[in-house]
């Protein structure tokens, strides 16, 4: 056994060096990215795809075509977190994808025995290279939490935002980018973090005016006191579309190159909702920021693209109750999301009510339906799932849960070193192979 073990050993380092490795090599080289932004649209499954690219051809009255999402999708990744569940939160998922180590639920970076595990965005500092996080949620959530921070409960958020100044590579701060949501975190009683930043340096901004001004890396945005209004109730076409552009631009200059990580953050929260009209702005807000990133790689083409997701939200459905037809085009008529709605619809008179449903929502009310309103009217709650559930039953939206599922999530790459991402991997093959690509670039550097 042991003389057979050996022997295959003997063969297998035999044959790696009798390979001829000029042309493999070369392309292997060639294809390692000085740059990597590293996408991820939290709680989107394929579904989510599918639904965008039906929501988006009703809405431009265009024939189906492939979108954004379709055009660069390369595989699909489990998500399965190290406990018995299967099904993943975001920051044992996020803790794969950020340091390639699998862990339980609700781990920040660190492993069963709350140890800490070393993330991309260390890494990338000790190398030399520049990096950044951006988040529609806020920016110390767990997914981003889980690219500069370590905590066993994703819930500590006060003591995830000091790690993003306190942890210290090299004597470094670590992030150098940041832009999102959370300012009750880093501007609080016990420690006002916003002032340690800019004392080491770094510029601010606490309004979009603001971030439209800064102009270099290091720099802190903090656009929100939780996380960024959801897209359907605000102006904005995208709001991470404008944040992704400003971090590329103060990163670009970079001369060992950068790591940016960008988080679709709400497209769970809508998912969690139940909200078809808010998942699909969240989409369609991820897949502008995605556009800013896909025409970046063009002019850079020395960069890396690679999108997923942490896991699936909600088991939706384009479909439901038995009935063969998914209505994307009544999507568009919806003006706000449930939760706004609801805000809306809580005090309104039962004469006023039809007439706001029609303007608010583009959807007809029933006799029946507006007698559902008038009962739910007592409790937020209650009023809730029923504005909710006229809203799918109108499109036929489906969904089987309220929380996350196991279902696999595709996986998007683009740009050098995107042939590696491709067929199926598990989550943490994304966060491992990036972590190589990010030493094999530091190393010719
Ligand atoms: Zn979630």
């Amino acid at each position: 056994m042991l003389a057979r073990f050996l022997f295959l050993t003997l063969l297998t380092f035999l044959s790696a060096c009798s390979q001829t490795p000029a042309p493999a090599e070369h392309k292997h080289e060639s294809t390692e990215p000085r740059n990597i932004i590293f996408m991820i649209g939290d709680g989107m499954g394929s579904n989510y795809l599918t639904a965008y690219r039906y929501y988006l051809a009703e809405g431009q009255h265009q024939q189906i075509k492939p979108t954004i999402y379709d055009q660069l999708w390369t595989g699909m990744s489990s998500t399965w977190p190290d406990d018995q569940t299967l099904v993943t939160d975001s920051a044992a998922s996020a803790t794969a994808l950020a340091t390639g180590v699998k862990t339980f639920n609700a781990a920040i970076s660190v492993d069963q025995q709350h140890l800490p595990i070393g993330t991309m965005m260390q890494q990338a500092k000790r190398l030399g290279k520049a990096n950044g996080i951006v988040a529609s949620s806020q920016i110390n959530h767990a997914t981003p939490a889980a690219f500069l921070a370590h905590n066993k409960s994703r819930r500590n958020m006060d003591a995830i935002a000091d790690h993003y100044f306190d942890i210290r590579i090299d004597g470094q701060l670590v992030p150098d980018v940041m832009f999102g949501g959370g300012l009750r975190h880093f501007i609080r009683d016990d420690r006002n973090l916003v002032a340690e930043f800019q004392a080491e340096g770094y510029q601010y901004a606490d309004s979009w005016q603001q971030l439209s001004q800064l102009n270099r890396a290091p720099a802190l945005a903090l656009l929100a006191d939780s996380g960024l209004p959801s897209v359907l109730n605000q102006e904005l076409e995208s709001p991470l579309q404008l944040m992704t552009e400003k971090a590329l631009e103060l990163l670009s200059p970079h001369p060992q190159g950068f790591v940016l990580m960008v988080e679709g953050s709400q497209i769970d929260w809508c998912g969690h909702a139940n909200d078809i009209a808010c998942a699909m702005t969240e989409m369609h807000d991820f897949a502008l920021a995605i556009e800013t990133a896909k025409a970046y790689v063009d002019a850079n083409p020395d960069t890396l693209l690679i999108i997923t997701a942490d896991h699936e939200t909600g088991g939706l459905s384009l479909g439901a109750d038995g009935i063969y037809e998914w209505r994307a085009d009544l999507i568009y008529g919806v003006q706000f999301t449930v939760r706004e709605l609801t805000r809306r619809f809580i005090d309104v008179e039962a004469q006023d009510i039809a007439k706001q449903w029609r303007q608010y929502t583009s959807l007809p009310l029933t006799d029946e339906q507006l007698t559902m309103i008038t009962d739910a009217q007592h409790d937020r709650d209650s009023l809730y799932w029923v504005l909710n559930q006229l809203i799918n039953d109108a499109t036929r939206t489906g969904w089987t849960t309220t929380g996350h599922t196991a279902a696999d999530v595709p996986v998007l790459a683009y740009g050098a070193g995107a042939e590696q991402f491709t067929g199926f991997m598990d989550n943490i093959d994304i966060g491992k192979r990036i972590m190589q690509l990010i030493d094999a670039s530091a190393s010719r550097q």
